[in-house]
């Protein structure tokens, strides 16, 4: 069974993620608790198909019920030649959604290694899952030992950074399971609260979604109220502020796999530009990426929102 963990490894590592870990497959209990608290204190906001599905994100085998182990991936994103936060009168995108559609890159990366393992192994069945499931993939990345969900609650890897998508392969054998991380390198530091403008991160390693850009900007389909309207600045799809200000993002390097390399040219970028895009014009635009998620008309309105920022900081000047 060892040498299969290795095989599995390497093939993955070959495939392309940065890093692979196994874990069992069994119910996240702390974190059960964990998600109903948070869930009772309303941080999902309009997300309410997070309660819905509450069972299931705790319970990996409501996914593929025959799990026994998970293989779980971490695939970087990041690019060190592309700029984090745009100017002012520009529009900034979260680094992730700037290229290909991460679900296909990914889904199709982890049904490669299942063939593989279906070679090693005849008969071994299994289930991919990029965020197809509501399974909690930070918590069940930590189990495999990948890294420590930090206090902007992202997961981080050490010596690599927080700029990684996660894909799950949840396998009917059962494997010998890496040993969770269970250190904190977030230490003394608290740069991403201090950072995030909207004050969504008030509590370390608790996010009040309700707070954050990156709900506002792509979950929220409702008015966003006025106080937190300033707070978004420039973002118009998601924000990475709390990564950007994150210290073991130092060590993050530029992804190899070129779906990920923006796919948005620059030229479109002025917000006064976006902000007289047709809905013909964001569906060619936006085509293969993350931003599509938002729809037009939010899309629209965040870039508002981001304009009228933009204008009221000209003023004060
Ligand atoms: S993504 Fe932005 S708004 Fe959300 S917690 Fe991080 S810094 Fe705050
Ligand atoms: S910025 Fe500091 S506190 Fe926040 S996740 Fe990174 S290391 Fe942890």
């Amino acid at each position: 069974m060892d040498d299969l963990v290795t095989r599995i490894k390497e093939k993955g590592m070959a495939l392309g993620f940065s890093a692979v870990g196994i874990c069992d497959a069994a119910p996240l209990e702390e974190e059960s608790r964990k998600l109903d608290l948070w869930l009772s204190r309303k941080f999902h906001g309009t997300m309410e198909w997070m309660e819905r599905t509450r069972s299931q994100r705790v319970d990996p085998r409501s996914y593929f019920p025959e799990a026994k182990s998970i293989v779980v991936v971490a695939v970087n994103y990041f690019r060190k030649d592309e700029p984090l936060k745009l100017p002012q009168d520009k529009a900034s995108i979260s680094i992730y959604a700037r290229g290909r559609d991460y679900h296909k890159v990914i889904r199709k990366k982890l049904k490669a290694l299942l063939k593989e393992i279906q070679q090693w192994v005849p008969g071994v069945k299994g289930r991919v899952c990029v965020d197809s499931f509501p399974i909690m993939e930070k918590s069940l990345a930590v189990k495999a030992g990948l890294g420590w969900i930090g206090k902007h609650t992202n997961l981080i890897l050490k010596s690599k950074g927080s700029y990684f998508f996660l894909g799950e392969l949840l396998l009917n054998i059962s494997i010998p399971s890496d040993t969770p991380f269970t250190f904190d390198h977030c230490g003394s530091c608290h740069r991403c609260q201090e950072a995030c403008p909207t004050d969504a991160l008030s509590e370390a390693y608790v996010l009040d979604s309700r707070k954050c850009i990156s709900y506002l900007t792509i979950e929220h389909k409702e008015g966003i109220d006025e106080n937190l309207k300033p707070g978004i600045g420039n973002w118009v799809f998601g924000c990475d502020i709390c990564q950007i200000v994150c210290p073991w993002n130092k060590f993050s390097e530029s992804t190899q796999i070129s779906d990920f390399h923006t796919r948005i040219p620059e030229s479109w970028l002025p917000l006064e530009r976006l902000e007289k895009i047709t809905s013909d014009e964001f569906e060619h635009l936006f085509q293969g990426t993350p931003v599509k998620r938002a729809g037009y008309e939010n899309f629209k309105r965040n870039v508002g929102i981001a304009l009228t920022n933009y204008r009221a900081t000209v003023k004060r000047s």
